[in-house]
């Protein structure tokens, strides 16, 4: 109860990545990044027509300096994330850089003076919470909660700052307005509640996205998404010149399962065999239920050879396995199980998938329990 309890705290707290979702959180970096380029082009506008109409005053050249910063550091972040570089490094800097230069905006008017627009200032405060809903395009529940802290405590230190040095009064000795504790609360909530609004945006993401692509039974990868990476595996392989290996696995004689125990006992039979598969493979590995009793791996930068040995181990911890129905019968189960590898079985996805089911047919024909990489 009280693990169950402080497991849920920390998925609120500190909620895992799902890889599957690094995709479209790479996508999100793009558009956040030129975003910012858009906004900060926006931005320098009112900031000239501030300086030119208000020449003594300091935001106007703040502001443009600021949006000419955000301009000269936004590029080469956007041409990171148009690479594919950076990842979850590169989300971070960004997340810094957006709202460090809020905070530094309003730095730079208390020191030049102009305690009243850097602490009252709506632009600024509207800037910290759009950098901190923006980052739910990172699909990353734990970026989200970094913007949410990183902006709350920049904030709140830069007030503390301003208390400590007396920035937080005006000429006439009066508390400007926005360094009341109110007002700090205020904004807090404000900016804690656009982490939480961004939180749950991305949790949405993942359950809609995880439903489209796993197998509910199993919880492993489905066709469409085994393809999908598949071919972007095989792409991977082409650039580094390593071998990848196609698996294609079918349980033997499962109808008889079915037909002795019932479907609920296959169903629990194929859980079992799926949670055997996954764990005997690395988590760069692509397992996937194609649907029925038949299943697919895809083993990243390994050759034919390594992958008939795998399997073939596979086979032995298959041979001491056995499941334990809620009805007390135990039932144990083979497989056989087709390989082909890139490049030598052919140069795509559908080409090694039929290799390697033509290869499964012939260990069906040889009898069953038998691991085929030749032929
Ligand atoms: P073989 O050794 O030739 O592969 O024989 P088999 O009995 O495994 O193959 P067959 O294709 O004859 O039967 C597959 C069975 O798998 C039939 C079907 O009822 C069962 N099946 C397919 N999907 C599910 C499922 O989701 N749950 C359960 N319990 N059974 C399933
Ligand atoms: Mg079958
Ligand atoms: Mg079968």
């Amino acid at each position: 109860m009280i693990a169950r309890l402080a497991r849920q705290v920390r998925r609120i707290l500190w909620p895992e990545q799902v890889p599957e979702l690094a995709d479209a959180g790479h996508a999100g970096e793009i558009v956040i990044a030129k975003g910012r380029l858009f906004v900060a082009a926006l931005l320098a506008l009112p900031g000239i027509i501030t300086w030119i109409r208000m020449p003594t005053t300091l935001q106007g050249p703040v502001g443009v300096a600021l949006a000419l910063v955000a301009t000269g550091v936004g590029f080469p972040i956007l041409r990171r994330a148009q690479r594919g570089e950076g990842g979850t490094g590169l989300g971070l800097s960004s997340i810094l850089l957006d709202v460090s230069l809020v905070t530094l905006y309003q730095l730079l008017l208390l020191l030049g003076g102009d305690a009243e627009s850097a602490l009252n200032s709506r632009i600024t405060f509207t800037l910290y919470a759009l950098a901190i809903t923006v980052s739910a395009l990172r699909y990353d529940g734990r970026l989200v909660r970094i913007a949410g802290l990183i902006a709350v405590a920049e904030y709140l230190g830069l007030i503390a700052w301003a208390n400590a040095t007396g920035h937080v009064f005006d000429p006439q000795g009066l508390r400007i307005l926005g360094s009341g504790l109110r007002s700090q609360m205020e904004y807090s909530i404000i900016l804690l509640t656009a982490t939480a609004l961004a939180a749950v945006i991305v949790d949405r993401a993942q359950v809609l996205r995880l439903s489209g692509i796993r197998d509910p039974l199993t919880m492993l990868a489905n066709r469409g998404y085994f393809h999908e990476r598949a071919h972007e595996e095989l792409v991977r392989s082409a650039r580094s010149g390593r071998p990848s290996a196609i698996v294609m696995i079918d349980i033997d004689y499962f109808k008889a399962v079915n037909d002795a125990h019932g479907h609920a006992a296959g169903d629990q039979v194929l859980r079992k065999f799926a949670t055997v598969l996954r764990s005997t493979m690395r988590a760069s590995d692509l397992v996937s239920r194609l649907g029925g009793e038949e299943f697919a791996v895809l083993l990243t930068e390994t050759s034919l050879d390594d992958a008939r040995i795998k399997l073939e181990s596979i086979r032995e911890t298959l041979r001491e396995t056995s499941v334990t129905l809620p009805s007390g019968a135990t039932v144990q189960i083979t497989f056989s199980a087709g390989i082909a590898a890139w490049p030598d079985d052919g140069p795509g996805i559908l080409k090694l998938l039929q290799v390697a089911d033509d290869r499964l047919l012939v260990g069906k024909r040889a009898g069953r329990d038998a691991v085929v990489s030749v032929g």
